[in-house]
């Protein structure tokens, strides 16, 4: 299952995670995530102590590509998670339609700047 920032709550993540450990038996089914400021990373552990079972939630680790620390997600910071899923190239899709929605926006704002420095120049004069 793959989710984009849109699907993504702490409970479809809390889901994956958990279903991570319950697949590392099998094949190697690397769960990659992606950040809003481009890092990406994949699932290497999930933390099953006592603290984390109290809370509900568990920490994620998260290793980089090179498998070097990147990341621990306690269940309640996934706002700059763009996605989640098993697909590289699928994560590499979303970070482009994340970063055009981006510029979309930042285009709007851009215009409506420009329309007030027209308003307020005309004022001016
Ligand atoms: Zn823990």
């Amino acid at each position: 299952m793959v989710y984009t920032r849109r699907l993504l709550t702490k409970e479809t993540f809390h889901h994956e995670t958990v279903q991570n450990i319950k697949n590392k038996k099998g094949m190697n089914m690397k769960k990659y995530i992606v950040y809003d400021n481009c890092k990406i990373g994949y699932i290497k552990n999930v933390c099953t102590c006592e603290k984390c079972k109290e809370r509900g939630m568990a920490e994620v680790f998260i290793n980089d590509l090179d498998d070097k620390y990147l990341d621990c997600i306690k269940g309640n910071n996934i706002e700059n998670i763009v996605y989640l899923g098993d697909s590289l190239v699928e994560a590499f899709d979303e970070l482009v339609n994340y970063f055009q929605e981006k510029i979309k926006t930042k285009e709007k704002e851009n215009k409506y700047l420009q329309e007030l420095v027209n308003f307020y120049s005309k004022l001016k004069t």
